[in-house]
């Protein structure tokens, strides 16, 4: 384990045995194959890829709602696979998540007050009275009023129901956070109010995030690390300045080219991907992005890419230090 790593996933595997009919032969679905990080204290690990690349997997994963098919997960130094009943109920309350949909995940029939203490309740002994004091004192913390705490959900703008979950999920003080999309469905002025919170919370209480997200302008906010997942494995990772400053999968370019809201400097060129994430069923053989990427050879159907240093991040890509203009003639200029 790295010195200051609060959790450590080496070669996180989760696969799915998988029968499509009563007559079909078992298959292998390889939802997550091979993803390595750490994540530290006041730091954000933000992953990003199409939906059906792993990201929810692996937030699965993390949060220790399902086990790893291979690979190693620690938090706080301790193996998860290792650990006994009560040490994984301890490491499942340092893991919390927050989730897309605010209202979806607070229970309309209680007050905010009862859903804050609702985790003290279950997981600790405080009384009562300590109880409704840690509820307020984190309510002060969101940027929520003394008043709100006997008020239902549904009294509250999505801003505030967000605000809401992020309390709910920091009662038990954990040191990760899963966020799950936390800001995709608020309305973009109210975004960046939520992730500024996040982020001075995170300051205050050194949270490591791993931060799913589709939209990288988001990410660009948040992150300090980035990881883009292509079905199931790690397609660049490393640094976002890096990453932002020169991409070097054709994935993350065209990622990346696909974003409005990055600034032009960031976009090497303005493209849409083509074709479809392939089933990961049924993966394409050689290097999974061949039958999207414009610079595929025969070596990439071939051979997959090895994930390797190349530029201060690590790549998957044969071609990683060859970095050709996007072909015009390839996907459409939109
Ligand atoms: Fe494209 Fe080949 Fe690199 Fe895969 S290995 S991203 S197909 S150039």
């Amino acid at each position: 384990m790295t010195a200051s790593s609060v959790l450590e996933a080496r070669d996180l595997r989760r696969h799915y045995r998988v029968r499509r009919g009563p007559l079909r032969s078992v298959r292998t679905l390889k939802a997550l194959d091979g993803v390595s990080f750490d994540m530290r204290p006041g730091r954000t690990l933000a992953v990003v890829g199409e939906s059906g690349c792993g990201k929810s997997t692996l937030a699965r994963l993390i949060t220790l709602i399902e086990p790893p098919t291979e690979g190693v997960l620690r938090i706080g130094g301790t193996d998860v696979s290792a650990a006994d009943r009560g040490s994984r109920a301890e490491l499942r309350r340092s893991v919390q998540m927050i989730f897309q949909d605010p209202y979806g995940s607070l229970n309309p029939r209680k007050k905010i007050g009862t859903i804050l203490e609702e985790p003290l309740a279950i997981n600790t002994d405080m009384d009562r009275r300590s109880r409704a004091e840690a509820a307020r004192d984190m309510m002060g913390r969101v940027g929520l009023r003394p008043e709100h705490y006997g008020r239902y959900p549904h009294m509250f703008s999505g801003g505030q129901r967000q605000r809401i979950a992020i309390a709910r999920a920091l009662m038990l003080r954990p040191g990760v956070v899963v966020a799950d999309e936390p800001v995709s469905a608020l309305d973009v002025s109210i975004q960046a109010q939520v992730l500024n919170l996040m982020m001075d919370l995170q300051e205050e209480l050194q949270l490591a995030y791993l931060f799913i997200s589709h939209d990288l302008s988001v990410v660009r906010h948040i992150a300090d690390e980035l990881l883009v997942m292509y079905l199931g494995r790690p397609a660049e990772q490393g640094p976002k300045e890096r990453i932002f400053e020169r991409p070097r999968h054709p994935y993350t370019r065209a990622l990346l080219a696909s974003t409005p809201r990055v600034e032009a400097s960031a976009r090497t060129q303005r493209v849409v991907l083509k074709g479809e994430l392939p089933s990961p069923l049924d993966p394409p053989s050689g290097c999974a992005f061949h039958r999207r990427c414009p610079f595929a050879t025969e070596r990439c159907a071939r051979d997959a890419p090895v994930l390797r240093e190349v530029d201060e991040r690590l790549v998957a890509c044969h071609y990683a230090e060859d970095l050709k203009p996007w072909p015009s003639e390839a996907p459409a200029p939109s």
